[in-house]
């Protein structure tokens, strides 16, 4: 069977370790000798309980979350977020927001509606770089400022987490959530949809300092409610059930693996790996990311010149498809490759796709 799968280099919803998929498939169809599935299972039933209970504290452990943090478990994606962030964290108030690529973009489109949003520098032409810290014009007054960690249509990574001088600083980790350790007392909120890089769609995970709950604008839907849903362990309805088990097991895992740590080793070293060969490539490959901020989740090249070379684009996505390593093509907004490389995605998966741009280079250059 695992003879049919392929190297997928998807951006999201992306590989999932194949242990992960084949204990869900063990369980499938009878969850802990229970005769039924782990999906027909009621969210109010012990069983369902302990798995909740099992993955927050795995989650915990993995990067060691204060006490005075509480973990949300939420529908709506990264994308729910965009507007349940202001419905709660505003207060009437205005916020800081440092875009530096289309998902932040789209954050602020959506804040927008909310209140008064400062973006922290003019509009970049393109979304490659992070403007110095020098040059951000940050509102001391600002109930909270937000930025994406990782930017995964553009291969934008932070390298560093922002300074705010006590203002509570929001954070999308949709992409590179549990790729490497972070400090979480340096932030007021953590975000991150499940799909990228710990399971699969629906679940949303929402890490939140506790003095940062409960003042939700009264529009706020309910389910979107931090108060509400903290008061609910999450359960104010139903949650979706089986992508928070689809979670606990990519966390089980985590676990086993060596937790973020290892993860930003791992993480390191395969970045490296593709980027290295596009730095020696003489333009061959190239990334338009500046190198300190290119990312270690998604990388995005050009293939025949800087521009890109779309016949040869072409012919590197048929060829790799051929040897079986899948969804390398670029987002439509920024056109060429991808290669996203989440904690699922081995060492030796990499060097598959290293070994086959040298081999491709020799042979077109
Ligand atoms: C995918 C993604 C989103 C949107 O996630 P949805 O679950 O589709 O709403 C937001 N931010 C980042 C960084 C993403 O990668």
């Amino acid at each position: 069977m695992n003879g049919q799968r392929v190297i997928n280099f998807a951006a999201g919803p992306a590989k999932l370790p194949l242990s992960v998929l084949e204990q869900a498939q063990r369980e499938m169809l009878n969850y802990n000798n229970m005769g039924v599935s782990m999906m027909e299972l009621s969210h109010r039933s012990a069983e369902f309980s302990k798995i909740v209970h099992e993955s927050l504290q795995d989650m915990r452990d993995l990067l060691q979350i204060p006490d005075n943090y509480k973990i949300l478990l939420l529908p709506g994606g990264g994308t729910g977020q965009f507007s349940a962030v202001p419905m709660n964290l505003l207060r009437g108030g205005t916020a800081d927001y440092i875009v530096t690529g289309s998902w932040s973009a789209k954050a602020v489109k959506e804040a927008e509606k909310y209140g008064k949003i400062n973006t922290v520098y003019p509009k970049l032409d393109k979304y490659t770089k992070i403007p110095s810290q020098k040059s951000w014009n940050l509102n001391p007054e600002a109930s909270y400022v937000y930025y994406c960690d990782n930017e995964t249509v553009n291969g934008v990574e932070f390298p560093f987490v922002p300074e705010t001088n006590g203002v509570p600083l929001v954070c999308d980790m949709s992409s590179n959530f549990l790729s490497r350790p972070i400090d979480i007392s340096k932030f007021g909120l953590i975000y991150a949809g499940a799909q990228k890089n710990i399971g699969c769609a629906g679940i949303t995970v929402i890490i939140v300092r506790e003095d940062l709950i409960g003042h939700a604008v009264r529009e706020c839907p309910v389910i979107f409610d931090y108060k509400v849903q903290v008061g609910n362990n999450s359960l104010y309805n139903t949650p979706p059930t089986y992508s928070i088990y689809i979670m606990g097991l990519v966390f089980k895992w985590l676990k086993e693996q060596g937790g973020a740590a290892k993860m930003g080793e791992l993480s390191d070293t395969k970045s490296s790996m593709v980027y290295d060969i596009i730095n020696n490539s003489n333009d061959f490959y190239s990334c338009a990311v500046e190198e300190s901020a290119r990312s270690r989740m998604n990388v995005v090249m050009r293939v025949g010149g800087k521009d890109g070379n779309e016949e040869l684009e072409k012919k590197f996505l048929e060829e790799c498809q051929k040897l079986g390593m899948v969804s390398l093509k670029g987002h439509r907004s920024v056109g060429g490759l991808r290669a996203s490389l989440y904690n699922a995605m081995s060492v030796p998966e990499v060097n598959k796709l290293t070994d086959f741009m040298l081999d491709f280079m020799a042979r077109y250059r």
